[in-house]
Parts: structure tokens; C-alpha cells; sequence
């Protein structure tokens, strides 16, 4: 099993060396290579998304991202910033499904702005599609109406549009997903106003037809966003299109209050995925060693589920994360009274100790 590793910018380093110490103790049979993106790319080679880069993840089975980005790159042409590379990479690969699980761990139900008793236990998954809606149809730009409430005023337009396939391929990863899981999916549209979101509805009704063992129920957005502050448990997976998927995920990644636990998947028609923590490269704690390595250790874990089909190696990270949680090991984006604050290489090793057997100190 081939892995490219693409560490990144700010901690992304840091927290990536965690991931891989982790994956190293689990003795699977793991090739992993290492390459530069975003702006550590730019620097050495010029382009945030370099050939070799691009290559290496294209060759490799799966991809361990950790975040790309820092102020110092702002001023660059649009084209050479860091984040390019992440696009780069989605377009490439055929990335069209990000999955982001919401989960609320117990000891952390604290960090949350609910009250506890709405997101202890909570375990979501929030499933967006990535490469179509109205972030990339076409046409788009400004011009000057010709109709409308101010025919002749400068106006500005974009073109909100899926296709069947699109939203075929988006519904069956959510099914599939949910087979995995609670076995309930909502679709998130607004079929009430939109077209293309009635079209999305009937979709994702024919293809239920083939997964008659998982619950489906619609829900328009507006709904889904009050519903998941008011009820957030009552979700399973939730699968929508990419701008209300956009929204949509950082609310629920709130829910649990703390983007340094937050793992993500972004999955090809082949299961194939790049694995990356939702959060960015942190540059105001870069290079402290506080950065919380946990969302990226999870999406390391994520890895083995989705791709590489080792879901008892999953199991035992995701487990090992409780046993250090439950310990009482915390970074400080997640510190609270009576916990014993570690920085991020102590985290990783705990982690690493919890997957071997050894005590945890708390
Ligand atoms: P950010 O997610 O990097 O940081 C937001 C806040 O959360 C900061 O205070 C940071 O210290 C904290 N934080 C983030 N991850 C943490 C962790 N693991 N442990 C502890 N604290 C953590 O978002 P930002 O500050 O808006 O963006 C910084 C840079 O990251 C920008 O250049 C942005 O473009 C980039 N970015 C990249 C990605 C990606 O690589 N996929 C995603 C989002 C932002």
C-alpha cells in the first residue's frame, strides 16, 4: 500500500510526523514517500504543486495531506499560492467526495458552544460534493443586465448546475457510507426555490431505490442549519451539494468545538482519497510544537478505513485517541482545568504507546 506523504506548510510538518509515527507502529505493510506542496513547494521548486508532487500522488494508493498556506505567500499571483495546490490536487485526482465526520468525543464535550447534553456522543458525517454546483458552473462573470430589476446596471452572475452523474456517484458514496454507519442518510437540497436542487432530490430518490436497508429523508438547507444546532444527533450521514456542503460542514465541525480533532476525506469514483485534518497550517503556532496532531492522526485513520480496507487498524488508532483523551493528555486547543496540557510530539507518542499497550501517564 503506496502513500504519498505531502506535509505542507506552518504545522503541517509537525503534525503530519505524528500521523506517520503513528502508522508506522501498526505494522502494515506501508511504502510511504514524502514530497513538498504548497508554499515549501514554491520555495524549492517554484510551483505549489510540482510535477514530481503530482506524480508521486497520482502513483500512490492514497495521499496524507497535512495544510498548505502562510501569510507570507499572500502577495504571490493567484496561480503560485500555496492553497493552489490543494485545488490542484482535487482536480487531478477526480477528488468529488469530501467526507467530514463531526464527532463529539465525550471528555470534550466542554469545548463545545452547545450545551453538553446535545453533542456528547454525537457522531456525524457530513458528505459534500467537491467539484460541481455553483462554484464551477459556467458561464459566470459581470456584465451589464439587460433584464432584471435594473436593466443597463453592472451585474454580476454565476450558474448553479449538476448533472445526473454528478449526483449519482455523490449519492451512492453517501449510501455506502451509511451502510458503514447508522444507516440513515439526508439529502440536503433546496428543492422548494431551486431547480437543480428538485433535480438533485429525484436523483438521489432513484438511486435509494438500490440501498432499500438505509433510511433516506430530505430536508431543505435552511432547515438542515437549524436542525443541526438544535438536534445535531439526530443526523447520520448528511450528503448535499458543494456550496451548502461547504457551510453545512463548518457548522457541524463547531458542533464539537475544537478544529484541531477534525480528520477529512476527499474520495475518487475508486475509493482512492487524499486524507487531510479540516483544519489549515496554523501559521500563528507554527514551529511551538502545541499544534494538536489528533485531526490528522484521525484522518490517517480515516485512510485505513476508506482506502486501504484496514478497518481494525482504524479501530485501534480511533481507540487509542479515547485512551489519551480519557487519560487526560490534552493540547492546549483543547486544555481545560484538571487536564495535563502536552505539546504536540508528546501527544503523537501517547497515542503510539496506547496502540502498543503501555500505560498512558495522565
Ligand atoms: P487555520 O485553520 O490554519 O487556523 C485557525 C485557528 O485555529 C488558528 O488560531 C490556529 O492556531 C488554530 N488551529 C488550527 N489547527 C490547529 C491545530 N491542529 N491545533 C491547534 N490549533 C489549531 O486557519 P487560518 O488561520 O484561517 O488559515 C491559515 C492558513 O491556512 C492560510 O494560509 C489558509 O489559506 C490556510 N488554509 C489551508 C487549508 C488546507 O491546507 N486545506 C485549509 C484552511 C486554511
Amino acid at each position: 500500500m503506496k502513500i504519498a506523504v505531502l506535509p505542507g506548510d506552518g504545522i503541517g510538518t509537525e503534525i503530519v510526523a505524528e500521523a506517520v509515527k503513528v502508522l508506522n507502529v501498526l505494522e502494515l505493510p506501508l511504502e510511504m514517500e514524502e514530497a513538498v506542496v504548497g508554499g515549501a513547494a514554491y520555495e524549492a521548486k517554484g510551483h505549489p504543486l510540482p510535477d514530481a508532487t503530482l506524480q508521486l500522488a497520482k502513483d500512490a494508493d492514497a495521499v496524507l495531506f497535512g495544510a498548505v498556506g502562510d501569510w507570507k505567500f499572500d502577495k504571490l499571483e493567484r496561480a503560485l499560492r500555496p492553497e493552489q495546490a490543494i485545488l490542484g490536487l482535487r482536480k487531478h485526482l477526480g477528488l468529488f467526495a469530501n467526507l467530514r465526520p463531526a464527532l463529539c468525543y465525550e471528555q470534550l464535550t466542554h469545548a463545545s458552544s452547545l450545551k453538553p447534553e446535545l453533542v456528547a456522543g454525537l457522531d456525524i458525517l457530513i458528505i459534500r460534493e467537491l467539484t460541481g454546483d455553483i462554484y464551477f458552473g459556467q458561464p459566470r462573470g459581470r456584465r451589464t443586465a439587460v433584464d432584471g430589476h435594473f436593466p443597463g446596471a453592472e451585474e454580476a452572475f454565476d450558474t448553479m448546475r449538476y448533472s445526473r452523474p454528478e449526483i449519482e456517484r455523490i449519492a451512492h458514496v453517501a449510501f455506502q457510507a451509511a451502510r458503514r454507519r447508522g444507516k440513515k442518510v439526508t439529502s440536503v437540497d433546496k428543492a422548494n426555490v431551486l431547480e437543480t436542487f428538485q433535480f438533485w432530490k429525484d436523483v438521489v430518490t432513484e438511486v435509494h431505490a438500490q440501498y432499500p436497508d438505509v433510511e433516506l429523508e430530505h430536508m431543505y438547507v435552511d432547515n438542515a442549519a437549524m436542525q443541526l444546532v438544535k438536534a445535531p444527533k439526530k443526523f447520520d450521514v448528511v450528503v448535499t451539494g458543494n456550496m451548502f456542503g461547504d457551510i453545512l460542514s463548518d457548522e457541524a465541525a463547531m458542533l464539537t468545538g475544537s478544529i484541531g480533532m477534525l480528520p477529512s476525506a476527499s474520495l475518487d469514483a475508486n475509493n482512492k482519497g487524499l486524507y487531510e485534518p479540516s483544519h489549515g497550517s496554523a501559521p500563528d503556532i507554527a514551529g511551538k510544537g502545541v499544534a494538536n496532531p489528533l485531526a490528522t492522526i484521525l484522518s490517517a485513520a480515516m485512510m485505513l478505513r476508506y482506502t486501504l480496507a484496514q478497518p481494525e487498524a482504524a479501530d485501534r488508532i480511533e481507540s487509542a485517541v479515547r485512551a489519551v483523551l480519557a487519560a487526560g493528555l490534552r493540547t492546549p486547543d483543547i486544555y481545560s482545568d484538571g487536564t495535563r496540557k502536552v505539546g504536540t510530539r508528546e501527544m503523537g507518542d501517547a497515542v503510539v504507546a496506547a496502540i502498543t499497550g503501555k500505560t498512558i501517564k495522565g
